[in-house]
């Protein structure tokens, strides 16, 4: 049984982060989406907010589960026996941190390895935050993440106003 983790923030998933967990489920048997629980990283929406918004999303998938983890990415994936990370590359600039981030995770954990996913070129430029920023000012983000996470934006928008 192979099992992967993609760890993230994830606020909110965009069609992104959909297109990865699509391919990455197809790889393992089972994928995790694990939503960083990081109190220091000011979010727009709680971790609880944030898996039920994946659960609902991916709900159509099934091999993929979704949880909150805070602490080490490497201690969560010992927890669920997981031997895969998943992550994204979107740039060059994402290259540097990712790779030290997985060199670090490897010593930690050597039966843990990263695989990595190059994104897709019509969401490359895609990320939560300019996401956030765009519809905070009323942007149309249809583009960028499904029907259902346009609504909850919306209406978190709404709620913080
Ligand atoms: P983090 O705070 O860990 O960067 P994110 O939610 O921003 O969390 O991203 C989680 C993972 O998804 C990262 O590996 C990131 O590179 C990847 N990712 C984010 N947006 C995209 C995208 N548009 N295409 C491909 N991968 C993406």
């Amino acid at each position: 049984m192979k099992t992967g983790i993609y760890p993230g923030s994830f606020d909110p998933i965009t069609l992104g982060h959909l297109d990865i967990i699509k391919r990455a489920a197809c790889v393992v048997d089972k994928l995790i989406i694990g939503v960083l629980n990081n109190s220091a990283k000011k979010s727009l929406f709680t971790p609880e907010e944030r898996v039920a918004i994946i659960r609902k999303t991916t709900s159509d998938i099934p091999n993929v589960e979704v949880e909150s983890f805070n602490g080490l990415l490497v201690d969560f994936a010992d927890q669920k026996q997981a031997h895969i990370i998943v992550r994204g590359l979107r740039a060059i600039s994402d290259f540097e941190y990712e790779l030290q981030i997985a060199q670090t995770n490897r010593k930690v954990n050597p039966k843990v390895d990263t695989m990595f996913f190059t994104t897709s070129e019509e969401y490359s430029y895609i990320s939560s935050s300019i996401v956030k920023e765009y519809a905070m000012y009323g942007g149309d983000v249809s583009q960028f993440v499904t029907p259902y996470v346009e609504t909850c934006l919306k209406a978190k928008i709404k709620e913080n106003r």
